[in-house]
């Protein structure tokens, strides 16, 4: 399966890379934001809905934040939205976990301001890069 990684203007906070994945294979893309955490997709899968054929499946998740979790000794990190009602929680377990060496410095909690539009970091540091390929 191939794909092609590329950035994006973020639709929920702006930043300019946001990275949006291209699968070769399905024609589906994926976009996900490493500074609030905006996640959206797009699936190329008919359904019906109300009586209409839709040719694809496009799914938005809004995000009160981001998690960026990275392991510290496989480097292997996870990128993840948040709800409002579980950051501070979720950023009191990375302080932890962070503080105990399971995971590494780089690891971060963020939080988005739906009224003013800012980014600020709970954990850790507001990312400056989006995703950068491995390759
Ligand atoms: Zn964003």
């Amino acid at each position: 399966m191939s794909s092609v990684q590329s950035y994006v203007k973020c639709n929920q906070c702006g930043f300019s890379e946001a990275s949006e994945v291209l699968d070769c294979g399905t024609n589906g893309w994926w976009v996900g934001c490493t500074r609030c955490g905006y996640q959206e997709s797009w699936e190329c899968k008919s359904r019906f809905s109300n009586g209409h054929l839709e040719r694809g499946v496009n799914e938005v998740h809004y995000s009160a934040g981001a998690l960026w979790a990275e392991d510290s000794k496989t480097r292997v990190a996870t990128l993840r939205g948040l709800a409002e009602n579980e950051i501070e929680e979720i950023a009191a377990k990375m302080r932890e976990a962070i503080a105990s060496g399971e995971l590494s410095s780089r690891s971060y909690v963020t939080k988005f301001n739906f009224v003013t539009g800012e980014v600020t970091a709970l954990v850790g540091q507001v990312p400056t890069r989006g995703l950068q390929t491995g390759e």
